[in-house]
């Protein structure tokens, strides 16, 4: 199901970087969320230094989640998350490899959303074993609720183990 009658809908949003100051590329990229036409930016989670997933030989990542509403669909929002990841120059490199910025749509409501053109997933098909995504979304939004209605807190014993260090506000 898509968000079709445009309805307000709270997204959550991961962002992660591990190259060129990264903790500034995901302050900045935070900014550029907020002035997203269509987009009313609620709160944002502290910043969080994890280790990588992945090729270990690269440096660790620096992330955050953001609450925000929107009646804009998720294809559209893809869309622009995607677009400032190319502003920031992302390239692409090694599948969970070293990037300037990383924006996954993580949560859209209670939707479940599977489409491959674009391919979007939501929930992110990670987003219930990283420890960078569960930490930081329960410091700004407890009480979230996933689409089979269990609560997101009670995925936090059982993800992975990234060395998640809370680093500032
Ligand atoms: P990851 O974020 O898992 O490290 P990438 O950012 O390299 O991987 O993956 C980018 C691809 O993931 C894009 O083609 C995008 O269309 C797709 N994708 C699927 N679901 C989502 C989502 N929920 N949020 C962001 N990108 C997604
Ligand atoms: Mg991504």
């Amino acid at each position: 199901m898509s968000n079709s009658e445009l309805t307000t809908t709270e997204v959550l949003i991961g962002l992660g970087s591990n190259l060129n100051n990264p903790r500034q590329q995901v302050l900045n990229a935070i900014q550029a969320i907020e002035a997203i036409d269509g987009v009313n930016f609620l709160s944002r989670s502290s910043l969080y230094e994890s280790s990588p997933q992945g090729p270990q030989d690269q440096e660790n990542f620096f992330n955050a989640v953001v609450l925000v509403s929107t009646n804009m669909q998720a294809e559209v929002l893809l869309n622009r998350l995607q677009e400032i990841e190319n502003e920031f120059g992302r390239v692409k490199t090694r599948h969970w490899g070293e990037r300037i910025i990383d924006l996954d749509i993580l949560f859209y409501g209670r939707y479940k959303i599977h489409s491959d053109l674009p391919d979007l997933n939501i929930p992110h098909l990670q987003a219930l074993t990283r420890d960078f995504v569960i930490i930081p979304t329960l410091e700004i939004a407890p009480e979230w609720t996933l689409p089979n209605g269990s609560f997101l807190k009670d995925y936090q014993e059982a993800c992975l183990n990234h060395q998640l260090t809370k680093i500032s506000r």
